[in-house]
């Protein structure tokens, strides 16, 4: 295991976004406290973390929506701390905020016009999206409101990847969503990272993250308590991290996920 933020990848090089010891607060609550953590091009950086772990902070950070107390946030070698929210989404940080926050009377496709409103040049477009989401441009007059959970993530999703994101974010694809629909938007990841996208995102639920990620990191509270590759941590190791427990106490409470554990997972 590395030390938090700071863990090597082999065969990569520099960081694509790099965040260095990064404190939020919101009023007197210390929400973030000293998290750092790099993502490298290509890769699925997954934060883990219970409710109130600061997952969502830390993406709301990045995206310029909450300012930070100390730290920095470097994104393609620039310094962009104190950079506004819009001008980071058309250098590419876009993020599919927790709960979907899609404009329920609009429509699917005017939904995703808003995210292609302001697109950096690349290969999304409302078309592309519809090629993702084979049921999407068939509704695409149908208001998002009347859509299911699972529709309305996709066109979330879809939103953002109008908006030619080089580092997409993800707030907690799974809230509310039955995990048969959950895995079966996760399914699209190698499809949009195969377009040379990067991706950080914040999941409650372990074992998704584990499937998908390439490097994990887990919040307790504000402060990173594990990070490393799937394969390098083990399932007690997790469940530790996750909710604080010592070690021993971790070994004896039930798997907070099922299938394979992480270290039976290949790297
Ligand atoms: P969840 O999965 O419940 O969203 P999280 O890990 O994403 O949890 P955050 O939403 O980042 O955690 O919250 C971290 C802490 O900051 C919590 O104690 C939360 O109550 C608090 N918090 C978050 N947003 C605000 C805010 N806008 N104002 C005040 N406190 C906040």
């Amino acid at each position: 295991m590395n030390e938090p933020g700071h863990g090597e990848r082999p065969g990569n090089g520099t960081a694509l976004l790099e965040v260095r010891d990064l404190t939020v607060h919101h009023g007197q609550l210390r929400a973030l406290d000293r998290i750092s953590l790099r993502v490298f091009p290509g890769e699925v950086y997954a934060i883990i973390g219970a409710n109130g772990a600061g997952k969502s902070t830390l993406l709301r950070t990045i995206a310029g929506l909450h300012r930070p107390t100390e730290g920095t946030i470097r994104y393609d070698g620039k310094d962009m701390t104190k950079v506004r929210p819009e001008r980071r989404a058309t250098a590419g940080i876009v993020m599919v905020p927790e709960g979907r926050r899609l404009f329920g009377s609009l429509t699917v496709e005017e939904n995703l016009k808003v995210g292609a409103t302001y697109a950096r040049k690349g290969p999304w477009t409302i078309e592309r999206v519809y090629e993702l989401f084979g049921w999407m441009k068939d509704r695409r007059t149908q208001r998002t409101a009347q859509l299911s959970g699972g529709e309305q993530q996709s066109v979330a999703i879809g939103r953002a990847l109008a908006a030619n994101p080089r580092v997409l974010l993800l707030d907690e694809l799974s809230l509310g969503l039955a995990p048969v629909i959950v895995q079966r938007i996760y399914a699209m990841l190698p499809q949009i990272l195969a377009t040379g996208l990067t991706v950080l995102l914040v999941e409650q639920d372990v074992s998704q993250a584990l499937q998908v990620a390439s490097h994990i990191q887990c919040l307790l509270e504000g402060h990173t308590t594990l990070e490393g590759r799937p394969s390098e941590v083990t399932a007690e190791q997790v469940e530790a991290a996750y909710f604080g427990l010592s070690q021993a106490a971790a070994e004896g409470s039930e798997p907070l996920w099922h299938g394979s554990t992480p270290s039976s997972r290949a790297s």
